[in-house]
């Protein structure tokens, strides 16, 4: 398998090379033929090629096995003229990765929560109250006077039913219930039509429990009764603020995995940003990186029946539990005081068997 790798900005190139550190030992024990090809992104092609992203870094990722996205620095963005290009939102709305898998599960030991959680959130990831993914509404965000600005937010049936469909096949090989979550008793027209799709896609799943929860009351019910949630199925917005609170609540950011993919790609990315506060100190947490980076090696399980993908997905997972159920390896993040570099050796180390 050929990976592109994009390290990114801030605590990218750390979490990157500690994830790398881990896979290269999963390949050494499971035999999944993994190549890396490495590109610059963000402010470093910003100075030299004056973008962000520049356009063969996407024709590689399309070509590719799978993609490792480091974060990008939203700190010194230019305007996308100028070549600020929002890397997420290209990967996600230029290769039509619709779907941002968010899970959150309490690691032994850890957990912010008085209950131990174990869930995915399914992010539509393609359009919403997001202006760079609403292109057919001018730019999604406007002011009719100086004084006043005007969002708006597009949902449609294509979409809401893809992420629904995927929702439910997710849930169907985990506790078989799906939570949509939505603001259909406000949001009338666009989260009614979201509620509408979920519905009509439960009807294909008998096996599987829908439930429905207005996001607001959702927020409360994480924190009380977290455990009676599976998988999550969300518009854009309201995932994005939902999985900060899941992933903080199952340990801190520093956990938080996710992808996003589709049929055809699959683009692992840490849940949480650059870290500027913490860049090139040794102490960002890699965890989020490094089950990514599992995340997608699952996706080859499941989407293209390699068994062995599977295998070393699920020996970094109890690596990584492993390694962060012991107070002495844990990094700063979790009172720790180990630094990025030497928890990705430990994590290696035990996958390696
Ligand atoms: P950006 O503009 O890139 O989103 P940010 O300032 O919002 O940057 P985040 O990356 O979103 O920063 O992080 C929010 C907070 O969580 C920061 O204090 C950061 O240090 C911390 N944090 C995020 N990721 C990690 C990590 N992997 N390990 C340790 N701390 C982290
Ligand atoms: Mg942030």
């Amino acid at each position: 398998m050929r990976f592109i790798v994009l390290p990114g900005d801030g605590i990218g190139p750390e979490i990157t090379d500690a994830t790398l550190a881990v896979l290269r030992a999963a390949d050494a024990r499971f035999g999944l033929g993994l190549t890396f090809e490495t590109h610059a992104i963000g402010l470093e092609t910003l100075k030299s090629r004056g973008t962000t992203l520049p356009p063969e870094v996407m024709e590689a990722s399309k070509a590719s096995d799978g993609v490792i996205l480091g974060p990008i620095s939203h700190l010194h963005y230019p305007s996308r003229d100028q070549g600020g290009i929002n890397v997420s939102a290209a990967f996600r709305v230029g290769l039509d990765l619709f779907a941002n898998v968010r899970p959150a599960r309490t690691r032994p030991g850890l957990g912010r929560g008085h209950a131990p959680l174990d869930l995915v959130i399914m992010r539509e990831a393609t359009e919403g109250f997001y202006p760079d993914r609403n292109m057919h509404a001018g730019n999604g965000e406007f002011m009719p006077t100086p004084d006043v600005a005007m969002s708006m937010r597009k949902i449609t049936a294509h979409a809401s039913t893809r992420i629904a469909r995927e929702s439910f096949l997710l849930a169907r090989r985990r506790r078989g219930k799906v939570t949509a979550v939505h603001k259909a008793n406000t949001f009338i027209l666009t989260d009614g039509l979201f509620l509408r799709c979920v519905r009509e896609v439960a009807k294909d799943f008998p096996d599987v429990a829908l439930d429905e929860v207005i996001v607001d009351a959702c927020a409360a019910l994480l924190v009380r009764d977290p455990q009676r949630f599976d998988v999550l199925c969300a518009t854009n917005f309201h995932a994005d603020i939902l999985s900060d609170l899941a992933s903080e609540l199952s340990g801190g950011l520093g956990l938080a995995g996710s992808t996003n993919q589709n049929d055809l790609l699959c683009c692992a990315q840490a849940q949480h940003g650059s870290a500027p506060d913490i860049q090139g100190q040794d102490k960002a947490n890699p965890t989020s990186l490094i089950l990514s980076a599992a995340m997608l090696l699952d996706w080859h399980a499941e989407k293209r029946g390699n068994q062995a993908a599977g295998a070393a997905s699920a020996a970094i997972n109890a690596a990584v539990d492993a390694a962060l159920a012991d107070p002495a390896t844990r990094t700063p993040d979790l009172g720790g005081a180990l630094g990025t570099k030497a928890f990705g050796a430990r994590v290696a180390a035990l996958v390696a068997g």
